[in-house]
């Protein structure tokens, strides 16, 4: 069997310790292994990125941007081979795996104008001959974590920015699905990006706790479940690094009395079971303000999804593909047992669904959970799966009061035809990502992508604006040129600029 190693200094490496199956969840079936690396494999590649770090940082932004252009366009004449991977080793069908590309190469798009997004500060005559500027100054070598659900478009947010800025990278996928990142990496030296700039190492905890503590790691990215992002952003603090964590997300949609409810319905439909549900900006709770609009919602939502098709990501026909793993089907359908014993009304019911010729496959229908309660396990915790929750409220208040007090706030919408009641939603709602009418508000990339409360932890946001503050540092610099061979004389007191 296929045992899929590392890209460390711009080759392939083949790993002789751990490893762990790799499987395909539309039919269950291991049909590879992926190397873990040991902590002497990820020293190894931090070895090379640290090597690797001066002559790039010194490499001129423009000649960095020539190789973003070029990376973008391996990117566009690769799509399908990467797409391909994705959906055999995530599930998620073909055209979703080619949107999350898409959203990934915007991404290096951005970063193709690094040199104005590092243009610095410059003030003259700050005092006497005395000129002043400000630079932004890469921070060494970097780490990014990232988490199965986009085995492209999230690793592209965090290392292209990091690499674009002037810094190296250590990276370590999902060991979920981990080939297209080495694909990716393949591609990047194609495009004349330097050995040892970009490193791929597959792992588990050893090798991300070997990130989290080793001293040359200067800061961290991370995008994963909120438990493992506060264990990250807690370890990478208290060893020194700049460390920027996402995590886990409960994402309402508040559906209005005067809201087009056939729209609503159609852009849930997307929204709650496109990839499965395994969107971290997936929306899981619909807040129906009223009975009657709850009673439309459900009514039209049960019509769309008798038409939704599951089955495997190869074929484009299909809506939705499979979940990851076995366990973590299990896991999805515990949450809809629990919220039937809680009292929830299962008004769609997806468990039991069996795809014929992927009977093994790790599939699991569209749910529809009406009259769900806040106290309940399936409200109050990320499912991660194809679960939509309808939550029955009776005005807009009670609607924001219940997604304000919900532990995430990664992001959330709502659908109304008042424009005054949309615009005290989005200033008020304690949440980093809002939809007006746009039920998936992931920030394009020349924007930043950032939740609040519990669903991220430090500074900045990732890709953006964000990433270059977050990938490099201030540095100002104050020059004088003494003129007409004036000499110094001693100032005790603190020097102001008279
Ligand atoms: P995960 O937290 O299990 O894994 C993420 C990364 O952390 C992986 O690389 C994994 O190897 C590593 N990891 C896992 N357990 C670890 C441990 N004990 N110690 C050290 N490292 C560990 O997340 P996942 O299941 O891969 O991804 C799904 C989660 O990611 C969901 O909660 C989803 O909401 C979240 N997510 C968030 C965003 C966002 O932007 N906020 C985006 C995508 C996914």
């Amino acid at each position: 069997m296929t045992v899929i190693g590392h890209w460390i200094n711009g080759e392939l490496i083949a790993d002789t310790g751990r490893t762990q199956d790799v499987f395909n969840p539309a039919t269950g079936l291991a049909t590879k292994q992926v190397a873990l690396a040991s902590k002497a494999t990820v020293e190894h590649a931090i070895a090379k990125a640290q090597a690797a770090f001066p002559a790039w940082r010194n490499t001129p932004p423009g000649k960095r941007a020539q190789i973003m252009f070029k990376l973008k366009q391996l990117l566009d004449q690769h799509v399908d081979d990467i797409c391909a991977l994705i959906t055999d080793e995530h599930g998620k069908v073909l055209n979703d795996a080619a949107g999350e590309l898409q959203r990934g190469i915007e991404v290096v798009e951005y970063m193709c104008g690094v040199p104005d997004l590092l243009k610095g500060e410059h003030s003259k005559n700050v005092g006497p001959a005395i000129d002043s500027w400000s630079e932004r100054q890469a921070l060494g070598v970097v780490a990014g974590i990232t988490p199965f659900n986009f085995p492209a478009m999230v690793p592209l947010w965090i290392a292209i920015p990091a690499i674009a800025c002037g810094n190296t990278m250590v990276l370590k996928p999902s060991e979920r699905d981990p080939s297209c990142m080495l694909l990716i990496a393949k591609l990047a030296k194609q495009a004349g990006l330097p050995d040892g700039v970009l490193n791929v190492v597959n792992g588990d905890k050893e090798a991300v706790d070997t990130l989290l503590t080793d001293p040359r790691i200067q800061a961290i990215g991370f995008v994963g479940s909120t438990v493992i992002a506060e264990y990250i952003y807690a370890t990478g603090c208290a060893n020194g690094k700049r460390v920027k964590a996402l995590g886990g997300a409960k994402n309402h949609a508040i559906i209005m009395p005067d809201a087009d409810i056939d729209n609503a319905a159609t852009a849930l439909m997307g929204a709650a079971f496109g990839s499965c549900g395994e969107r971290c900006m997936a929306i899981s709770v619909a807040v129906a303000v009223g009975d009657a609009v709850a009673d439309a919602l459900v009514a039209k939502l049960t019509e769309r999804l008798a038409t939704l098709k599951v089955g495997p990501g190869t074929d484009n026909n299909n809506d939705m593909g499979p979940l990851i793993t076995r366990q973590h089907r299990d896991k999805v359908l515990g949450y809809i047992d629990s919220a039937e014993q809680q009292g929830a009304s299962v008004a769609v019911d997806g468990r039991g669904l069996s795809v014929p010729g992927h009977e093994n496959g790790y599939f699991i229908g569209a749910t529809l959970l009406d009259h769900v309660k806040k106290e309940m396990k399936s409200y109050k915790e990320e499912i991660f799966g194809p679960v939509l929750c309808v939550v029955r409220v009776g005005s807009m208040a009670e609607a924001m009061q219940l997604i304000d007090d919900h532990e995430y706030g990664n992001g959330t919408c709502i659908f109304t035809r008042d424009g005054e009641a949309a615009r005290y939603f989005s200033d008020n709602i304690k949440v980093g990502m809002v939809g007006i009418n746009v039920p998936l508000p992931v920030p394009v990339a020349y924007h930043s992508f950032c939740g609040w409360k519990r669903s991220a932890f430090g500074d900045n946001g990732m890709y953006g604006p964000d990433s270059v503050n977050f990938f490099t540092r201030r540095k100002t610099v104050t020059q004088r040129w003494p003129t007409g061979g004036v000499r110094e004389t001693a100032q005790f007191a603190f020097p102001d600029n008279q």
